[in-house]
């Protein structure tokens, strides 16, 4: 069977928060099999800890928001999105602030403290998998998000988006998960704002922290940044990004397919709780030679050095 997998050791990363602004401190640490992934708000009195949990999701506003009664964990999908890639199932994740670091926008340097610097271990637990069962949809007004089966244990991702805007536009991709074919096609999508957008987050008290360091800022006419797009398509692939942290609030990967269509973190929250609701998954572990195909994290250091 494949086996569930944790860091080797504790290491830390500092980045700020993308709405808040604050500068954060990001800590982590191995967990025990079985144990999931929690993050802890050690700038709190007594430490409470916020689960990884259908249960604990918060607000869906432009990040996916994790509560525990009034106690935050914000913006945590672009984090969590870089360990159903890697395969992590369990760890421990100290915050020295209320909201994830927002690093350059993607996942990739996530990727690479966890793959490349401090690396990741197998635990003696068989990894366990939401195999879907039955199809479950939402919609809100013309956008829609729905998971069906499929016959063999993957990951499909239909991705469409349509911003009526010249530089985006409609986009479309599909993208079968694994750990390869992600850090390749997916972690390095950043996210993205409309120039015309960002004075009205700003007066919200949103996308504080935000700035061309750690979003894509398209203007009318073309992008603000000084670097090219990294990938042509880099929006509809970021929503990708988004969508493999949020499916990854159900506690383990999925095999199913997924089409989307103009989602964003609320319908993908609907998503995941309908799916509990309605039970149309079942547990399944995967024999090895199958899931280590999938979850090929053993890839070589030369691939990280990018
Ligand atoms: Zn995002």
């Amino acid at each position: 069977m494949l086996k569930q997998r944790t860091v080797r050791e504790e290491t830390s990363i500092l980045g700020k928060g993308l709405h808040s602004g604050n500068r954060v401190s990001m800590n982590i640490k191995p967990a025990p099999p079985n144990s999931g992934i929690t993050f802890v708000r050690n700038d709190l009195s007594g430490k409470p800890k916020i689960k990884v949990d259908v249960d604990n999701i918060g607000d869906g506003f432009l990040a996916t928001t994790l509560n525990v009664g009034r106690i935050q964990v914000k913006t945590v999908e672009h984090f969590l999105s870089a360990l159903y890639a890697l395969g992590v199932d369990n760890l421990i994740v100290e915050l020295d602030s209320p909201e994830v670091p927002i690093m350059d926008g993607s996942a990739r340097p996530f990727i690479y403290l966890l793959r490349r610097d401090v690396g990741i271990k197998e635990q003696k637990a068989a990894k366990k998998f939401i195999k879907i069962t039955k199809r479950v949809e939402v919609s809100d007004d013309d956008k829609y998000l729905r998971v069906e089966p499929v016959d063999a244990p993957r990951l499909l991702i239909d991705f469409t988006i349509f911003f009526p805007h010249r530089v985006i536009g409609i986009q479309n991709y599909l993208f079968e998960f694994s750990t390869r074919r992600y850090i390749e096609e997916i972690s390095k999508a950043r996210t993205f704002v409309a120039e015309s957008e960002v004075k009205r987050l700003w007066k919200k008290g949103y996308a504080l922290g935000g700035s061309l360091d750690n979003a894509v800022v398209v203007g009318d006419f073309g992008i603000l940044n000084k670097d090219d797009l990294r990938y042509e398509n880099e929006f509809v692939r970021h929503k990708i990004l988004d969508i493999i942290g949020d499916l990854y609030l159900l506690g383990s990967p999925v095999f199913g397919k997924v089409v989307a269509y103009k989602s964003g973190h609320t319908l993908n929250h609907m998503l995941v709780k309908k799916v509990v609701q309605e039970k149309a998954y079942e547990i399944v572990t995967l024999p090895l030679e199958k899931g280590e195909k999938i979850f090929n994290f053993k890839l070589e250091p030369a691939f990280f050095t990018d």
